[in-house]
């Protein structure tokens, strides 16, 4: 376990992953959540690189959600797979963005990242609905990096 995750408790992880599972009960989309203390690249290269690292552009529908979070940093971004980018514009991205980062200048890093999770649910769940069989193609636990 990496440093880094112990800047959460175990409630606190537990709180995100539980907001991706309900999120995940309204949607078809795939959400996850990647902590670093920094981010080495250029923000966008680097949240695509972890995006691909997690197998992220893999899912059936391509509809996997990242959001990634460079603490240390105070970077953020969120980034959807290309059938999430044909029906969400950049207004959404914007919205969630600044609820987030309320929340993150605070240091409150599991409010925002859950805040954000569930502004995803209700924008995602019209346009990708969960499907009746549904499969949990990507884990719903946090990934920290270094
Ligand atoms: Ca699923
Ligand atoms: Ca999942």
């Amino acid at each position: 376990m990496s440093t880094l995750s112990k800047l959460f408790t175990n409630k606190q992880r537990q709180e995100i992953v539980d907001a991706i599972l309900h999120a995940e009960k309204s949607t078809s989309a795939e959400i996850r959540v990647h902590f670093e203390n920094h981010c080495k690249e250029i923000l966008m290269d680097r949240a695509v690189s972890v995006f691909n690292k997690l197998k992220m552009d893999k899912t059936k529908d391509r509809n996997g959600v990242l959001i990634y979070v460079a603490i240390k940093d105070r970077l953020t971004a969120i980034i959807g797979d290309i059938n999430i980018n044909k029906h969400v514009d950049k207004v959404f991205w914007n919205d969630c963005y600044l609820e987030m980062s309320e929340y993150f200048k605070k240091g409150d890093f599991t409010k925002g990242v859950c805040t954000a999770i569930q502004l995803l649910e209700i924008e995602l769940k019209n346009r990708f609905p969960y499907q009746k069989d549904d499969v949990d193609e990507l884990s719903n636990d946090i990934s920290f990096g270094q």
